[in-house]
């Protein structure tokens, strides 16, 4: 076995992932990017990750909301880096509105991109990681796979379905060196939390102040956003020798939200 392995990060042209992603590199493993947006500033974002780690990283434009492309993601990686040694599922998108007006195709999208992407990405490299006696597989769930709120009925149930998706994998994988966990983050300030700050400001009827303040981070005790880069750290120590009797867990980085 190569002393580094090779990750596929899915949705890390931006927020988490791109954090999970550089602190992989960090540790010395190839990457394969993955994600949505424009070309020029992906390949940006893909050399400077390069640049500055050291590491090998490449890019795959797959639409984790199609099954054949993410197979083609995972033939595109070992036909460039020869295997796929630790996925981290992270690819996400929201909507928050009340069920009874909820978009039909905004479920389907969060379904298949938030839910159904990891397992399908889970299925096609699973016996390549328990044939080679190692794997890593980390779920970015969030403390909405533990909890829930208003308003994000389809994301609420997707992000509890990962957890659900994490368990049986670690049981599946336990005897052949393959673990699996989730992380479970409260508030990151991403592109992801920008974009549903009006979306829940119309559907409350108050302001965008107001949502930051008595919405998002009243949810966490610690009243801070958590960082990007502590996801990745986790992810990074998932990774790593000292987790490797870690599996089957949802660990929060929430601030303290789920202690309520
Ligand atoms: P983000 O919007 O910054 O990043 C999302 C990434 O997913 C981007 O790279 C985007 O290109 C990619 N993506 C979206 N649709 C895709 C598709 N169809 N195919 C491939 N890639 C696609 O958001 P983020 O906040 O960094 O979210 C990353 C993950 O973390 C998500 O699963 C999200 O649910 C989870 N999460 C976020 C927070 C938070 O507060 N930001 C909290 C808990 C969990």
């Amino acid at each position: 076995m190569p002393e580094f392995r090779t990750a596929v990060v899915t949705g890390s042209t931006s927020g988490i992932g791109l954090a999970v992603a550089r602190a992989l590199a960090e540790a010395g493993h190839a990457v394969m990017l993955n994600g949505l947006g424009d070309p020029t500033e992906i390949e940006t974002v893909r050399a400077g990750l390069a640049d500055e780690t050291g590491a090998p990283v490449a890019f795959h434009g797959a639409d984790m909301s199609k099954p054949y492309q993410i197979a083609d993601l995972v033939a595109a990686t070992e036909a460039r880096f020869g295997q796929v040694d630790i996925i981290v599922n992270n690819a996400g998108i929201q909507t928050v509105a009340p069920i009874e007006d909820f978009p039909v195709d905004r479920y389907d999208l969060i379904m298949a991109i938030n839910m159904s992407a990891a397992w399908h990405l889970t299925r096609l490299v699973m016996a390549g990681m328990k044939a080679r006696g190692w794997g890593r597989i980390v779920n970015i769930a969030s403390a909405h796979g533990l909890v829930a709120s208003p308003y994000k009925s389809a994301y609420v149930m997707a992000k509890h379905a990962v957890i659900g998706l994490t368990k049986t994998v670690a049981l599946e994988g336990a005897e052949a060196g393959v673990t699996c966990n989730a992380i479970c983050p409260g508030y990151v300030l991403t592109s992801l939390v920008a974009g549903q700050i009006p979306e829940t400001a119309a559907a409350r009827g108050i302001t965008e102040e107001e949502v930051i303040r008595d919405v998002l981070l009243a949810a966490q005790p610690t009243k801070r956003f958590v960082q990007a880069g502590q996801i990745g750290a986790l992810a990074a120590f998932l990774c790593s020798p000292a987790a490797s009797e870690m599996t089957g867990a949802a660990l929060p980085v929430d601030g303290g939200w789920t202690a309520h």
